[in-house]
């Protein structure tokens, strides 16, 4: 079976960025966050080389950089592929967001990716966290210099944000030397962020969609309310192309200009899911399905709301927060 051919989009800053990115966090157990037992993660990783994905999402604290790292080394040594014909995009922690610190963070992402250079490295969120996860008041705008200076340094191609606001984006394009290239939010069926994606392409501004499946799917064991993988609307699309609802909905996210970022660890879904690019909805379709929002998040950590930075609109029963003691 021959690679999908994954097509590139254009960053503000003139380089590419392949549309659509291999989600690599593993989720919340008891311990914490979930490692890749036996490395299955970097399996996984070879794997969807071969079939064609050239785009791989991590973030210091998903504990998956080494495995990435070691799967883009070995398909690079068996020359599959070079460096330039991947992206990679890794993120900077909250407990990291003094100037002085995020270079220091981000050296420790490559030392883990085994590489030189990210390809895009993202702001996770705009609160900083001391040590022991107490809310620390760096403005974000002092972390974002130290983005900078990454850029400046050639450790980092590309810059970007995840889990801004829209008023916290504009305050970094306004104040920022380098615009944001890339801003990564949450986008499914549940949270179409029509207002949020529309202002930050208005600004060229890429957005990536994480968890793009939504009610679709049960997620680290847990099912939410809303359409199923069986959801009549969806079928209906989906058999119009030979196509499943998985597959209609990310591509829903790619006609809208948003790099979806669905996560599998399952070969056959890791193939599923990059087989988008021979088909496209039409603008009803599009719209029918936007019609499916119902502004919910499912990445909501109220228990930083009460953090000057926190994005977020709040709620009245903040959850514990699983960081603290499992890191
Ligand atoms: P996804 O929407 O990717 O859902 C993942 C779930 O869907 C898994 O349980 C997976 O199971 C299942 N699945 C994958 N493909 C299919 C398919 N074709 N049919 C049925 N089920 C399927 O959500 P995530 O929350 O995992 O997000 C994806 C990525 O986004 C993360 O890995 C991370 O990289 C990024 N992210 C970023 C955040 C941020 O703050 N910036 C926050 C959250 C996520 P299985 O593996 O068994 O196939």
């Amino acid at each position: 079976a021959s690679a999908v051919d994954v097509p590139k989009l254009v960053l503000n800053n003139d380089r590419e960025i392949p549309a659509i990115a291999l989600g690599t966090f593993l989720g919340f157990g008891k311990e914490g966050v979930v490692k890749s037992v036996d490395k299955e993660l970097r399996d996984v990783v070879m794997k969807a080389i071969d079939l064609g994905y050239r785009h791989f999402d991590t973030a210091s604290v998903y504990g998956t950089e080494k495995e990435i790292g070691e799967a883009v080394q070995m398909k690079i040594s068996d020359g599959a592929i070079t460096r330039d014909d991947v992206f990679i995009t890794t993120k900077l922690w909250n407990t990291h967001h003094k100037r002085e610190q995020v270079m220091q963070a981000l050296k420790e992402s490559l030392e883990n990716l085994g590489t030189n250079y990210v390809d895009l490295y993202l702001m996770h969120w705009p609160m900083g966290l001391n040590d022991d996860y107490s809310h620390s008041d760096v403005d974000y705008m002092e972390t974002w210099r130290g983005m900078e200076d990454a850029v400046k340094l050639g450790l980092a191609k590309s810059i970007g944000l995840s889990n801004f606001n829209k008023e916290q984006v504009e305050r970094v394009i306004k104040e920022g030397d380098i615009k944001p290239a890339v801003l990564q939010i949450e986008v499914h069926l549940q949270i179409v962020q029509a207002e949020l994606v529309s202002y930050a392409q208005s600004q060229g501004v890429i957005v990536m969609g994480y968890s793009p499946f939504g009610s679709l799917v049960t997620r680290f064991g847990e099912t939410k309310p809303g359409p199923k993988i069986d959801d009549p609307t969806l079928m209906k699309i989906a058999q119009k192309y030979g196509k499943t609802t998985p597959q209609v909905v990310l591509r829903w996210l790619v006609d809208r200009k948003i790099i979806p970022i669905p996560k599998t660890v399952n070969p056959k879904r890791l193939k599923e899911n990059i087989e988008l690019f021979d088909f496209h909805l039409d603008d009803d379709e599009i719209e029918l399905i936007n019609g499916f929002d119902q502004h919910v998040r499912y990445t909501l950590p109220s228990f930083w709301q009460n953090h000057t930075y926190y994005p977020f609109e709040k709620v009245d029963n903040p959850i514990a927060d699983p960081f603290v003691n499992k890191m």
